[in-house]
């Protein structure tokens, strides 16, 4: 400890203190600010070295290998718009009116992550986690909308992780929301699927138009109905590799409430239908509830302590979360499973006061915390030690090199293309595994805003979220516009988590190890050019 303190500040040194403790079985502790990284290969994002992590991953998935007989099934369930502390470990859930006892006890079985990062909305963060590449190289930068879906090609030209993992002998299931393109060739069962069964825009696509407290004039004028009627994606569809996937299940504003139940019945049959499988089977999750406008299951609306339909819905979808545990479970599959579940960005403003809850600033659309930290939590019993709760830097991207790695086929991540993302399995397998990621990056759009190394988060690029234009006032989604930031902001995220005080002035000794993080991201795009020029 004393090598490792020597030369560092007071503060410095505590951090190293605190993470000695949570470190004494594995590497040394690291601190991200003054970690050196490598790169794995030329087109791989560096990562800190962690050989005693990386071993014990290796060892914990040779145990489980020798005794299953093969690589774990791995289930990622990501929620939508449900912000950081909606979750009871991540301080909300019976506190903000909608207790998580299922999410909870996953979580206490398990990896709490408190540093685990969306891109700011849902079709950049769904194609980030699925090509393991940023938004502005995949091209992917914002959600389509209304009028755009149908016809988008989405991951075109991409390499998916599902098309990797069937590579190594996985059965691949796509269910619910894709966000990802719905023209045929762009649809989930025709890039590495499987089968799909969802619904392939966003959900308030199926609803919005048909509310008349939103848009009366589609509802009432017959003329004007049956246009926004024509534009439409229906309802769930289902689809086998090959094919356009077909109607399985209308939605309107009642049908809508049984879209979470429908999903969840189809992961579940799903996971049954797995028990004797010798190989094993990723399962991509996409919930539909908490997404605006929210329409809770009969059977909870309304009856959440907070009452209001996103409380409702949330407790719901606590209740969805352990159907698919219990389903893993009683398949006897739960053992050889790692489930990972996030958000895939933060609560939606806009909607206040029928919305989600972050400690953070800002929300959903925004590069503010508030918009891009997930609650996320990791699972595997008997191989992930329980209880554990860590800071370290976890991008949503990094579940695709990481899902390679656990499935035992590192060596099928693309070569000919930047990959951004990192393998966690030390992180996540070893038994006090720390963070190989040192550096967080934050985008909007092809707006490269800034990063965080540590505590420290440098922004470049100011998101101003209170336009003439916008409602409600703050209002990063809807009207957000950004400036360039003379010198820079610096956070310090861990004695300013909402982001209230820029520091810059004082904290001039650490932005140039921040800044030095950003040159080096951008230095990547020269040797591989982005699809979108950034700007
Ligand atoms: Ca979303």
């Amino acid at each position: 400890m004393k090598r490792i303190t020597a030369g560092m500040s007071a503060f410095a040194c505590a951090v190293a203190l605190t993470a000695g403790v949570a470190a004494a079985q594995g590497d040394k502790p690291v601190d991200g600010f003054l970690a050196k990284t490598t790169r794995p290969a030329p087109n791989r994002e560096p990562v800190i070295d962690l050989p005693q992590d990386r071993a014990a991953a290796a060892a914990a998935l040779g145990r489980a290998r020798a005794r299953f007989g093969r690589a774990p099934n791995i289930v990622m369930i990501l929620v939508d718009d449900v912000g950081w502390s909606d979750i009871g470990v991540f301080g909300g859930g019976a506190a903000v009116g909608s207790p998580t006892p299922n999410l909870d006890r996953l979580a206490a079985g398990g990896l709490r992550l408190t540093s685990a990062y969306s891109q700011p909305s849902c079709t950049p963060t769904r194609a980030a986690l699925l090509t393991g590449r940023l938004p502005v190289r995949s091209g992917l930068l914002r959600p389509y909308l209304p009028g755009e879906n149908n016809a988008a090609t989405g991951l075109n030209g991409e390499v998916t992780l599902a098309e990797l993992l069937k590579k190594a002998g996985y059965a691949t299931q796509a269910i619910g929301k894709w966000h990802l393109g719905g023209a045929e060739q762009a649809q989930p069962q025709n890039v590495g699927f499987d089968d799909y069964y969802g619904i392939l825009t966003s959900s308030d696509d199926y609803t919005a138009w048909r509310e008349p407290w939103r848009n009366p004039d589609l509802v009432n004028d017959p003329d004007r109905r049956a246009w926004a009627e024509k534009g439409e994606t229906m309802g769930i569809v289902a689809g086998k590799t090959g094919a356009a996937a077909t109607l399985a299940y209308p939605i309107d504003r009642d049908t809508i409430r049984f879209v979470d139940e429908k999903l969840t019945d189809r992961a579940t049959q799903f996971i049954a239908s797995r028990k004797n499988e010798k190989n094993p089977f990723f399962l991509y999750v996409g919930t539909r509830g908490a997404h605006f406008d929210n329409y809770p299951h009969p059977q909870v609306a309304g009856k959440s302590p907070g009452r209001y339909p996103y409380k409702d819905v949330i407790v719901e979808l606590d209740h969805r979360v352990g159907q698919v545990v219990e389903a893993l479970k009683a398949s006897g599959q739960l053992d050889n499973t790692i489930v990972m579940i996030a958000s895939d960005n933060g609560p939606m403003l806009e909607t206040f006061p029928d919305t989600g809850t972050t400690p953070f600033r800002s929300g959903k659309g925004s590069i503010y915390e508030g918009g891009v930290r997930t609650p996320m939590i990791v699972s595997w019993p008997g191989v992930i030690a329980p209880g554990r709760v860590s800071d370290g830097l976890f991008d949503l991207m990094d579940v695709f090199a990481t899902s390679l790695s656990l499935a035992g086929r590192a060596d099928l991540v693309p070569t000919d293309r930047y990959i951004d993302s990192i393998d966690q399995t030390g992180f996540f397998l070893a038994p006090q595994g720390q963070s190989a990621r040192r550096v967080e990056y934050y985008w909007v759009n092809n707006i490269f805003m800034g990063a965080r190394v540590a505590e420290f988060k440098y922004l470049m690029h100011d998101q101003i979220t209170e336009s003439d234009d916008s409602w409600p006032r703050s209002s990063p989604f809807s009207a957000a516009y950004t400036t360039s930031v003379y010198g820079g902001k610096m956070f310090d995220l861990y004695i300013d988590p909402k982001e209230e005080h820029a520091l810059a002035p004082l904290k001039q000794p650490q932005i140039p190890v921040v800044a030095a993080a950003v040159q080096a991201q951008l230095a990547t795009f020269k040797a591989y050019p982005p699809k979108v020029p950034i700007r």
